[in-house]
């Protein structure tokens, strides 16, 4: 029976040999290093949890399932996966990313991955740039959409069709949506990646990284490169994430829906020189974001009108934590400029917008009217 994205995340699509022998609706937790042999030459399906433990094997199905994935595979954390995912190119490789990326993308990038022998080429995908920066010795493109912090949003049919043309990887960091307001791989990517310390896990206590394909060869090495790699999600944070995962249609509804009335509140506000939100008809990817996402998601970031002001605002809140982060049930306030994007040279967050008045606010799920009264509380502090 097929089912909506929102019953998905209850019930994992009816699948007879990951069900618990007992019953549990709960998924057992398998604290197991490894596993005993019926036999000479015989497994159970489970051997050594590096390689596959039946917990974590529920989540990965779970989101595999949430992507329209064939395989999914749980990571440490997000930037695990990442990382993870650039074994799969070798000394020579180039890849053309978005500029506007998490900060811990380009500082992988710029000092691991280059020393490594992978060149990069920055662009603004959501600008039709990155045709023009593929090169012989490109392999992949890399971007999120909307983009961290400044909402860029970037056509992923139109772009898939560039990839395949040019026979590229497409790779779409979808940690911003969530696979319930995007799904990435029907829209043409290749490998989708999700820091499922945000929307997924959703309560700020468990850090984990998900990679995504629907292509049997891609999860074929990726496998490969997990297992002997190693940082494979440990059985609890997998039981921690499967949990955050029920209720993720419910906590993205309702914080989507506070962010668009907390993206009106701001705009209004003399203090705030610039918001930026898809959400807004006259954001210029809106109408792009119509048409592939479900939603807009809870991310807002805004400018004030000046550096004293956002650093005040940020000793000020009381119901908002001033905190790097997002996707929680909690409210969160980042300083992008010293925070996610501190390690991005100077000249390019400012190109980009990271100014050290930029703000970005990850909406959680209390009531928006307490959101608004304590921003207002904020703001009339940081004044004084
Ligand atoms: C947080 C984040 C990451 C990194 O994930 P971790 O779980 O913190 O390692 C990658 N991409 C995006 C968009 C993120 O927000």
């Amino acid at each position: 029976m097929s089912t909506t994205i929102a019953t998905k995340c209850v019930h994992i699509p009816a699948d007879k040999d990951v069900k618990d022998v007992y019953g549990a609706m709960s998924y057992p937790i398998y604290q197991s290093a490894t596993f005993a042999h019926p036999g000479v030459g015989q497994s159970t399906g489970y051997d050594y949890s590096r390689a596959s433990n039946p917990t974590r094997e529920y989540l990965e199905r779970t989101v595999a399932a949430l992507e329209n994935g064939s395989d999914a595979l749980a990571f440490t954390t997000g930037m695990a996966a990442i990382t993870l995912l650039m074994e799969l190119f070798k000394p020579g490789d180039h890849l053309v990313i978005d500029s506007d990326l998490y900060g811990g993308s380009i500082r992988l990038f710029q000092y691991v991955s280059e020393k490594n022998g992978i060149s990069f080429t920055k662009v603004n995908a959501s600008r039709g740039e990155v045709e023009a920066a593929i090169r012989p010795e490109t392999k992949a493109v890399f971007l999120e959409t909307p983009s961290n912090p400044t909402m860029r949003v970037t056509d992923l049919e139109e772009l898939s069709g560039i990839t395949r043309a040019h026979n590229l990887l497409l790779i779409v960091d979808n940690t911003f949506l969530s696979p319930y307001f995007q799904n990435p791989l029907d829209l043409g990517a290749d490998v989708v990646v999700h820091s499922g310390t945000k929307y997924l896990g959703g309560h700020n206590d468990t850090l984990a990284g998900f990679l995504v394909t629907k292509d049997t060869e891609i999860a074929e090495k990726l496998r490969f490169l997990q297992k002997t790699t190693g940082a494979t999600l440990p059985p609890f944070d997998s039981f921690l994430i499967t949990r955050g995962i029920k209720t993720l249609a419910v906590r993205m509804d309702r914080a989507n829906a506070s962010a668009g009335r907390i993206a009106e509140w701001l705009r209004e506000r003399p203090e705030v020189t610039k918001v930026y939100y898809p959400g807004f008809a006259d954001h210029p990817g809106h109408d792009v974001m119509r048409k592939q996402a479900r939603g807009f998601g809870a991310m807002i970031s805004f400018e004030l009108r000046d550096k004293d002001f956002a650093l005040a605002l940020l000793e000020r809140v009381n119901v908002i934590s001033y905190a790097e982060s997002l996707g929680g049930v909690e409210t969160l306030l980042t300083y992008p400029y010293t925070q996610t994007h501190a390690d991005v040279p100077e000249d390019e967050r400012i190109a980009n917008g990271i100014t050290d008045r930029l703000l970005r606010i990850s909406i959680g799920i209390e009531d928006a009217d307490d959101l608004i009264a304590d921003l207002e509380q904020a703001f009339a502090a940081a004044s004084k």
